[in-house]
């Protein structure tokens, strides 16, 4: 309860009240939420520019609530966060995503999946145990697993290197997302074990006029060439962005321009479709 009132009594407050109320409620309904499973997983595809070329997907959580319809990730990942609930949930989304892309891969679709990893989840003590588990029980090989996470691990930078570093032995790929919008991302870039670079969203959205931004894409795109590391970029809406991107050096993208995120059934339309065509 923050203390703006002269007597403190802020608590009265009818409005904060009804936040905290709010809240309460949004809470417990998650938590029924995890019980009952009413999430759904939706893909979106990765995409090669340059040969225009389906390479993977990244799974994004949807909340279907029986009476409030869809409700987006943003609105309760980070309350999941906060309350520790991202465990339980984190790891259905991860069994849920490996599950549905050996389906795929029994298809002939062989395709890397990405799931976006919290910072919580990074300091979870069995998460290493965790993934080995849910890749043995869904026969996914590590190869077609890939891990998003954010800047925001490296608060405790040594132990998270170490947890990356037992993820990544085990084969599967670690991608950095959002990159460059955390104040230290170029200091710190080439001490961390990860294998792909995901230029944030923020740069790609007037890299098509703006030279700062086609500057900086280069700039990342250099640093990554000559750590190993690949680059793709997020939220290519635009022609002209995805035509800014080549001309600096990335070939990987991601964006409404080639596809929103997908529910399972549409991304198998999509995947058929991507075959033939
Ligand atoms: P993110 O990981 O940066 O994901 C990219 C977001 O951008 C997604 O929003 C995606 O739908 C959206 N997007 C993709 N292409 C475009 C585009 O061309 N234009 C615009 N304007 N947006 C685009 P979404 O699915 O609402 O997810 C929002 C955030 O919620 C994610 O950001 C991620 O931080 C978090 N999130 C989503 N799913 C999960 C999950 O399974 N686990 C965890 N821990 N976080 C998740
Ligand atoms: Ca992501
Ligand atoms: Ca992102
Ligand atoms: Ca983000």
């Amino acid at each position: 309860v923050k203390s703006r009132g002269k007597n403190g009594y802020d608590f009265f407050d009818p409005t904060m009240e009804a936040k905290s109320l709010e809240r309460i409620l949004m809470e417990n309904e998650l938590r029924k939420a995890i019980e009952q499973e009413q999430f759904q997983i939706y893909y979106q595809p990765k995409i090669d520019i340059a040969t225009d070329t389906l390479t993977g997907m990244e799974a994004l959580v949807r909340w279907v609530h029986p009476e409030l319809g869809v409700i987006p990730p943003n609105r309760f990942i980070p309350i999941a966060e906060e309350t520790g609930m991202i465990i339980a949930l984190g790891e259905w989304i991860l069994r849920q995503a490996c599950r549905q892309n050996k389906i795929w891969h029994d298809q002939g679709y062989l395709l890397k999946v990405s799931v976006n990893l919290s910072a919580r989840q990074i300091y979870q003590k069995d998460l290493v145990e965790m993934i080995k588990q849910i890749l043995a029980e869904t026969e996914l090989a590590a190869e077609w697993l890939e891990l998003e996470i954010t800047e925001s691990i490296f608060v405790k930078m040594e132990e998270a290197t170490a947890v990356l570093q037992q993820i990544r032995d085990i084969g599967i790929h670690i991608s950095i997302d959002d990159f460059g919008t955390g104040y230290s991302s170029f200091s710190y870039i080439k001490s961390l074990p990860v294998d792909t670079i995901k230029i944030d969203a923020s740069f790609i959205r007037d890299i098509h006029h703006n030279q700062e931004s086609q500057a900086i894409v280069k700039a990342i795109v250099t640093i990554a060439q000559s750590l190993n590391m690949n680059v793709i970029a997020e939220g290519i809406e635009l022609n002209d962005q995805a035509a800014a991107l080549q001309q600096n050096g990335c070939d990987h993208g991601q964006g409404y321009l080639f596809s929103r995120p997908l529910a399972t059934d549409d991304f198998e339309r999509y995947l058929r479709k991507d075959q033939v065509s």
